[in-house]
């Protein structure tokens, strides 16, 4: 059977105020892991949360970015995954390079991560950015998704993220602030059936299946799917941009040592380089004090 890939699509129950999202990612998920070489365990999580931006950009209710972060101190120092309004994807895993990491194929988030917290954070175009943080004191992301939703939000949050190599599915529910209906009751129920979900089915099944096989006893209108993709938001002038934060002395300084300043781009590898003769570039502002 043709299964879904790289789409997202938001279902709601009729009647109800519960709604769900559903994504399949395959092409971003492998462009992101190519990127990042790291022990399954770990490419495995960044799935995950690569599938959880994507699931909480549908949340977002004005233009701009969500980052999902998680920084510790176990064998993985580093995980995060940011989506953005057009669903475009990006993400990076930074193991500790001096571990074994053959021991921990099966590992739990929290073995990988060590001591750690999940930071949240919105950052829309134009306003505030807010960041939310919970401690990582669950076994998986899906559960620590739920306790932040629980306690930043007030809002019961479902989550069930499935992954192997080639392809990463995750399922979300939502019940949204009572309008309709008493709808605690319902809440139950439609949960209790997404519990039955089983990672194949998840990882297998076409999305319109999937829900029908889970909720058929109930009316779900399935929207249609949005495709998401591999984006890297990196570019020369933002680059320039985070230099200028420098100032031009120690700029020119770096410049002088190596005839050049380097940066890479984490997330896509895409390699940007200014000389001397950029300057003007970096620090327009500047532009006629400098020559
Ligand atoms: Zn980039």
């Amino acid at each position: 059977m043709p299964h879904t890939k790289d789409q997202m699509q938001r279902f709601i129950f009729d009647a109800t105020d519960i709604r769900g999202e559903v994504v399949s990612l395959e092409e971003a998920y492998q462009t992101v892991t190519e990127q990042n070489p790291a022990p399954r365990a770990v490419q495995h999580l960044l799935g995950e949360f690569l599938a959880a931006a994507s699931l909480l950009s549908s949340t977002l209710k004005f233009d701009g970015i969500i980052t999902l972060q998680a920084r510790g101190d176990g064998p993985l120092s580093l995980i995060m995954a940011e989506c953005d309004h057009h669903k475009g994807l990006r993400g990076i895993a930074n193991p500790k390079p001096e571990t074994d990491f053959s021991e921990l194929e099966n590992a739990t988030m929290q073995e990988l991560l060590g001591k750690s917290v999940l930071a949240i954070t919105i950052d829309p175009d134009k306003g505030q950015r807010y960041q939310g943080v919970v401690p990582l004191e669950e076994e998986t992301l899906a559960a620590c998704l739920e306790h932040y939703f629980k306690q930043s939000e007030q809002l019961d949050t479902r989550f069930w993220i499935a992954v192997n190599e080639q392809r990463v599915s995750a399922l979300m529910l939502q019940a949204l602030p009572q309008q309709k209906t008493n709808s605690k009751e319902q809440w139950e129920t439609v949960t209790t059936l997404a519990e039955t979900v089983t990672p194949q089915e998840l990882l297998e099944l076409e999305h319109k299946t999937l829900l029908y096989r889970l909720f058929h006893e109930h009316e779900v209108r399935l929207f249609d799917s949005l495709p998401v993709r591999f984006s890297c938001s990196c570019s020369r002038a933002r680059c320039a941009h985070t230099l200028a934060t420098l100032g031009p002395k120690d700029v020119a300084e770096l410049i002088e040592e190596q005839g050049k300043v380097s940066i890479d781009c984490q997330f896509c590898k895409q390699h940007y380089s200014f000389k001397m003769s950029d300057m003007a570039e970096i620090f327009p502002d500047q532009a006629s004090t400098l020559h």
